[in-house]
């Protein structure tokens, strides 16, 4: 299969555009003239700073709503002089395109506008396809898809499905689609105690030994035995911190941080109330300080994980596994929408790293992925 030179054109287009996150360095723009073009009626739902484009293609008849999804910031490139050649400047080199952003994701933001392209060509689909692209993925995730998300809610609508153009694919395009994610949940902990000499421990309290056994049972709990989809809660604690440097006084104050990530079955609310029995059951004062950056998410059998499994098996000719590891991305965000979300992407070995890159003849069979599995969702 030849390389598309339209996907290659328009992800070169991208890279080009100094997009560090949150800042969308006219990418968004670039992508909502073509869509214009293609019928798309284009809203602009920016945000503190963030841009955040929502295009629709109202459907011929009533259907269902697929979005594509994607972010245009990227992370920052590191020392310039470790690339082979300038992150910001696309360059093809040996059948690979170079670029900070080539994977993570404007190849997968450009195959999907040059699919919605082809699929438009001859007129609206049944149903509706819309566009969400935002500048902020990779930084705060804050004022991008979570707060177009919550625009959509008000209005009513209800996303049937989303594919978002992440690098989901491991060794073979195709060869690895993500249906879930893990939530994450974290502690800033402080533990007060009383200061005092360690030859008189009557007159002190020692916030470590009250903190250690705390911390102890807390990494010895079974959260859940996770499912068929996800393995079991992990919960790690990933700082400690305590002492005067002074050998002869027991200190005041003990501080961890630990982080669950957690599977569909638990919640964040469950695992806080169960992490302060433990932690009310060992520390007479403790300070705890909450953070949630995401929700898990898991998309089961239907019918888009049926096309796209269908489309990878007929385009890349391989059967995709399901897969819930890696990090949080802006999934999270879509599926409490009530849509059946994945993420399908190239290649995922270089995102974030010198010398970013894709394999140029992925993208045309990426961008005919996407069709086909538009295509086959809103019944074209
Ligand atoms: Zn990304």
């Amino acid at each position: 299969m030849t390389a598309d030179p339209d996907t290659l054109l328009l992800a070169e287009a991208l890279i080009a555009r100094r997009s560090l996150t949150p800042d969308d360095g006219g990418c968004s723009r670039l992508i909502a003239e073509r869509l214009a073009r293609t019928g798309f009626a284009i809203e602009w739902l920016d945000c503190e700073g963030v841009t955040n484009l929502w295009a629709t293609r109202a459907g011929a008849a009533p259907g269902p709503l697929l979005i594509f999804a994607g972010h245009t910031d990227v992370v920052p490139p590191g020392p310039r002089e470790h690339w082979a050649s300038d992150p910001f400047a696309p360059s093809r080199r040996d059948g690979l395109l170079y670029g900070r952003g080539a994977a993570d994701m404007k190849s997968g933001l450009a195959a999907m506008v040059c699919a919605a392209e082809r699929l438009l060509a001859a007129g609206p689909l049944p149903g509706m396809l819309a566009f969400l692209v935002t500048s902020d993925e990779e930084g705060m995730a804050r004022h991008g898809t979570r707060h177009v998300a919550e625009v959509l809610r008000h209005r009513g609508v209800r996303p049937d499905y989303a594919v978002v153009g992440e690098a989901s694919s491991n060794a073979r395009l195709g060869d690895r689609i993500v249906v879930g994610r893990r939530g994450s949940l974290g502690c800033n902990l402080r533990v007060f105690g009383r200061q005092g000499h360690v030859a008189y421990p009557q007159r002190a309290d020692n916030p470590i030994h009250r903190l250690l056994p705390a911390l102890a049972e807390l990494a010895a709990t079974q959260w859940d035995a996770g499912n068929a989809s996800f393995p079991p809660t992990s919960f790690q604690v990933s700082n400690f911190h305590s002492g005067t440097g002074a050998n002869n006084v027991i200190p005041g104050e003990a501080d961890a941080v630990f982080n669950f990530r957690y599977c569909t079955e638990s919640t964040a609310a469950g695992l806080k109330a169960r992490v302060h029995a433990v932690l009310d059951r060992h520390l007479p004062r403790y300070q705890a300080d909450w953070w949630h950056t995401g929700e898990p998410f898991l998309t089961r059998a239907g019918r888009l994980i049926e096309a796209a499994r269908a489309a990878i098996g007929e385009i890349a000719a391989v059967q995709p596994e399901l897969f819930t590891g890696g990090g949080t991305s802006d999934a999270r965000f879509l599926a409490p929408l009530g849509a059946e979300v994945v993420e399908i992407g190239p290649i995922n070995g270089s995102i974030h790293k010198i010398d970013e890159h894709v394999r140029i003849a992925d993208l045309e069979p990426l961008s005919r992925i996407y069709e086909r599995i538009a295509r086959s969702l809103l019944g074209a």
